[in-house]
């Protein structure tokens, strides 16, 4: 396993990290779930990330449990939660970036999760009712007190992370190191065009999420349509609608074809097209069963380097390179 430092920060973390989104606490059961992060674990993952909204705490808890079973060196792993949605209560304070929900949330989380602090702690989205130095205080109270080590965002704008790290900056407090977008071949906006500045200047870490498109860059939806998938989830109709396109569809079956030239499967060069982009400090992995885990923590042993011709037929499969504006 290779390991990047976050940013700018001091701290390494695989290349390769895992998730519990839909899975958790949801999707899959516990014992699979322990399966999977211990499975994790002893292939060279040191970052565990999760969130409040994650089946409303329940994938904290299951995530808390398995940690005080297995017991690993507290050293020897990054975990993460996030702040902003809540963990289901609908009343004022209940979510978002003020101070009480904030403090509460991180309280929540530690509880859950049945440590002392956390690694990593994220606004998982902007919020546009709260003033920035509100949220920047909090964040730096937090850290002052030891209850996190790093905060960071998730799917804020570049604007907004900037005025986060001068109102930092302008107070003496800690700014945010860390953002946590979605990155996929089909969805690159942000990482390869939005913070190309800001990596140098705040020099920002990147945690990426949905690095399959969720479970889409494989090849269990051509031409059918599986049982007990994530798009098969009611509750997810909205993904599957965006996610299985007539044009994805299309792209999904060419790349697939690459794939298979070179001897790996598509999640494997799904997940090494994001690993070769050096922005990317590391891919969190989802998975509701063992196998495909061992699947996609092969994708670095199997294919260390995209070669370049292979890197350019996929961006014309793709054809959706983002532009840098000229002005
Ligand atoms: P992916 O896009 O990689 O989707 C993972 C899903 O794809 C699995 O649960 C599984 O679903 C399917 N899958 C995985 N590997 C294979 C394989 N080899 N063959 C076939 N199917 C496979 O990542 P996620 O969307 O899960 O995101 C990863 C993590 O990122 C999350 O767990 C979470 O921690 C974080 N995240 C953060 C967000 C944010 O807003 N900050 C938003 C979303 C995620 P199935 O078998 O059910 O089809």
């Amino acid at each position: 396993m290779e390991y990047r430092y976050l940013g700018k920060t001091g701290i390494q973390v695989s290349t390769l990290s895992f998730g519990s989104w839909i899975t958790f606490g949801n999707q899959i059961s516990d014992k699979v779930a322990k399966s999977l992060m211990v499975y994790a674990y002893e292939n060279g993952v040191n970052f565990f990330d999760n969130a409040e909204i994650y089946a409303n705490g329940k994938s904290e808890i299951v995530m808390g449990t398995i940690l005080k079973d297995v017991n690993w060196d507290r050293s020897s792993y990054l975990l993460s939660s996030k702040v902003f949605f809540g963990d289901g209560g609908t009343l004022p304070n209940q979510r978002g970036l003020n101070r009480k929900h904030i403090v509460e949330a991180c309280h929540a989380a530690l509880k859950r999760l049945q440590v002392e602090y956390l690694d990593l702690f994220y606004c998982h989205r902007p919020d546009k009712n709260t003033p920035m130095i509100e949220t920047v205080t909090t964040m730096n109270h937090l850290i002052q007190q030891g209850k996190i080590f790093y905060w960071g965002t998730s799917e804020w704008s570049g604007v907004e992370i900037m005025e986060a790290n001068m109102v930092a900056k302008e107070n003496n407090l800690i700014g945010p190191v860390m953002e946590q977008p979605q990155y996929n071949m089909f969805h690159r906006d942000k990482i390869e065009v939005e913070y190309d500045k800001i990596y140098d200047t705040v020099g920002l870490g990147t945690t990426i999420w949905s690095p399959l498109a969720s479970g889409t860059l494989t090849n269990k939806y051509l031409g059918k349509f599986p049982n007990s998938t994530r798009l098969g989830l009611s509750e997810l109709n909205w993904l599957k609608e965006r996610s299985l396109t007539e044009e994805r569809l299309q792209k999904i079956e060419k790349l697939n074809e690459i794939a298979q030239d070179l001897n790996v499967s598509l999640p494997q060069l799904a997940i090494a097209w994001c690993v070769q982009n050096k922005r990317v400090s590391t891919v969190i992995l989802g998975a509701s069963k063992l196998d495909q885990l061992k699947e996609n923590l092969k994708t670095m042993d199997l294919l260390p380097n995209l070669p370049a011709e292979k890197l350019e037929q996929i961006e014309t499969i793709l054809d959706n390179k983002p532009k840098k504006p000229m002005f």
